[in-house]
């Protein structure tokens, strides 16, 4: 029987995953984690796409593909979570979790404007998901040291900012 590691794909794939963990033995996250990268991969091979996108930590990666350096078959777990998130994104769903909700909404900001925008950011997020009373202490308190603005400006490059997404997003993705 033959015991060695299958070669790694080029691409990488979701069907190639053995399962064996490598990846969140090297997960910076995998002790916080709601559930462990391998676990989402597992689901994501399986087509159980509303765990993924329901677990907080599909949103908290870091997107360092630490996990991806030491998978032994090219499942590629780090790019995986890439491109699903970029769909959901894509897709408009808004996710169950507020790590999630705090995702898009940073990115919809990002893409709009260049830059973050605190105001409009609390409000797609606390509209969906009510603000915990030390959130709330947090906010005044950056209000008040004028760190929050009210109609934050958008760059002055904004096609290039566009040309930016639209390459993120691959070919015609203008
Ligand atoms: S994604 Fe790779 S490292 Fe992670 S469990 Fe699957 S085969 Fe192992
Ligand atoms: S890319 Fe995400 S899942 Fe992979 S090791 Fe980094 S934080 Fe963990």
């Amino acid at each position: 029987m033959d015991n060695s590691c299958p070669e790694p794909s080029p691409t990488g794939e979701v069907s190639l995953c053995i399962q064996c963990r490598k990846c969140t033995a090297g997960c910076p996250l995998a002790d916080s984690a709601d559930v462990p990268v391998n676990e989402l991969i597992a689901r994501l091979k399986l087509g159980d796409l509303d765990a993924v996108r329901a677990a907080t930590a599909l949103w908290e990666c870091l997107g360092c593909h630490a996990c991806s350096t030491r998978c032994p078959t090219g499942a590629n777990p780090g790019e995986a979570l890439d491109r699903f998130r970029a769909e959901l994104a894509a897709a408009a769903k808004p996710p169950a979790s507020r790590a999630g909700a705090f995702h898009l909404a940073f990115l919809k900001t990002l893409r709009r404007k260049g830059r973050s925008d605190e105001a409009r950011l609390m409000l797609r997020i606390y509209l969906r998901h009510r603000p915990t009373r030390e959130e709330l202490r947090r906010g005044l308190a950056m209000w008040r040291k004028g760190r929050v603005r009210a109609l934050g400006k958008a760059i002055r490059a904004r096609r290039d900012l566009r040309k930016i997404f639209a390459l993120a997003r691959g070919p015609g993705g203008e």
